[in-house]
C-alpha cells in the first residue's frame, strides 16, 4: 500500500537533520506539504531546498520548540501560508548521559524544557489547528529509553522520554472523538548527530552486542514508520507505542 499524504500540511521539529530530516523527506515522498522546523536555521534551508528541488512543497521556519511564542507564530504563518494543518511530528530532542548523581539542575531544566515541555506545547499549539483543518495525526516520537532503564545512566532523558510516552495516550483519549490521533514512536539506537558521541567506542560495541538484530538503526527506517503513523494508513490507531528498535525491547 503506497501511503498517501496529499493535501495534508505536516509540521516537524527538528527536523533539520537525523531522523526529523528523513522523516521530512518521507513525509514529502508521500505527498504532503513539509514544514521543516529547528534552531539549526542553515541546515533547515538547505533541506527544505532539496525537497522543493525534488518536486514538494516545503518551508523551513525557525522553532525553539521550547518557546511558546515561537509555537504560536510559526502555527500561525503555516495556517496562513498553507490553509491548515494535518500532521505534527514533535522530533526534536536533545541527549545527556549524567546518571542521578552526577546530574546538574542546569542541565536537567534545559533537557525537559526541550523533550517533555517542548512536546506539550507543540500539541497545545498545534492540535486547535488541526482540529480547525477537519482532523489530523500527532507522532511524538520518544524512544525505548521512554519505556525501559537501558545502562542507567541519562536520567533526565528517561525522564523525558517516558512523559512523552504518557502525555501522548492522554492526549490521545482527550481527542479520540475529534478525529486527531496521537501516537509514540520509540526508536532504539539510530545512527545520527545524536549518537555521533558514541561512535567508535566501546559504548557503541555495547549498544551492538544488546541489540538483536546486531546493527544500529538507519533514519529513514524510523521516518518511514512516522509517515505511516502520519497517513490514513494508520487510521484506527490512538495512543499506540510503535517500538522500532532492532528487536531491543522485545527481551
Ligand atoms: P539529532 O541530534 O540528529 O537531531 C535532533 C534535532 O533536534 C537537531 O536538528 C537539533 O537541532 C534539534 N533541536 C535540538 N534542540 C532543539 C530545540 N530547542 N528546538 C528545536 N529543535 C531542536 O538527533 P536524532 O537522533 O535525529 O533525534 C531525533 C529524535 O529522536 C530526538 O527526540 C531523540 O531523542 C529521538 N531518538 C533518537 C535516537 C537515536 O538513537 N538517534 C533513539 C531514540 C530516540
Amino acid at each position: 500500500m503506497k501511503l498517501d499524504l496529499l493535501n495534508n500540511v505536516a509540521l516537524i521539529t527538528g527536523g533539520a537533520r537525523g531522523i526529523g530530516a528523513a522523516t521530512a523527506e518521507a513525509l514529502a515522498s508521500a505527498g504532503a506539504t513539509v514544514v521543516v522546523t529547528d534552531v539549526l536555521d542553515e541546515e533547515g534551508e538547505r533541506l527544505a531546498a532539496r525537497i522543493l528541488a525534488g518536486g514538494s512543497e516545503a518551508r523551513y521556519q525557525h522553532l525553539d520548540v521550547s518557546d511558546e511564542a515561537n509555537w504560536e507564530r510559526v502555527i500561525e504563518r503555516t495556517v496562513a501560508e498553507f490553509g491548515g494543518l494535518h500532521v505534527l511530528v514533535n522530533n526534536a530532542g536533545i541527549g545527556t548521559m549524567p546518571d542521578v548523581e552526577t546530574e546538574t539542575r542546569e542541565a536537567w531544566d534545559r533537557l525537559i524544557a526541550i523533550n517533555q515541555t517542548g512536546v506539550w506545547l507543540g500539541m497545545k499549539h498545534a492540535i486547535p489547528a488541526m482540529r480547525e483543518s477537519g482532523g489530523g495525526s500527532v507522532v511524538n516520537v520518544s524512544s525505548i529509553f521512554g519505556a525501559v532503564g537501558g545502562f542507567g545512566g541519562s536520567i533526565a532523558y528517561h525522564a523525558s522520554k517516558g512523559a512523552v510516552r504518557l502525555m501522548t495516550k492522554s492526549a490521545a483519549l482527550r481527542y479520540a472523538r475529534e478525529g486527531i490521533r496521537v501516537n509514540s514512536i520509540h526508536p532504539g539506537f539510530i545512527d545520527t548527530p545524536m549518537v555521533e558521541q558514541v561512535k567508535g567506542t566501546e559504548v557503541e560495541q555495547l549498544i551492538i552486542a544488546n541489540t538483536p538484530m546486531g546493527r544500529l538503526g538507519r533514519a529513514e527506517e524510523i521516518g518511514s514508520v512516522i509517515a505511516f503513523l502520519a497517513s490514513d494508513a494508520a487510521s484506527y490507531m490512538t495512543g499506540s507505542e510503535v517500538y522500532v528498535d532492532g528487536g531491543w525491547t522485545a527481551r
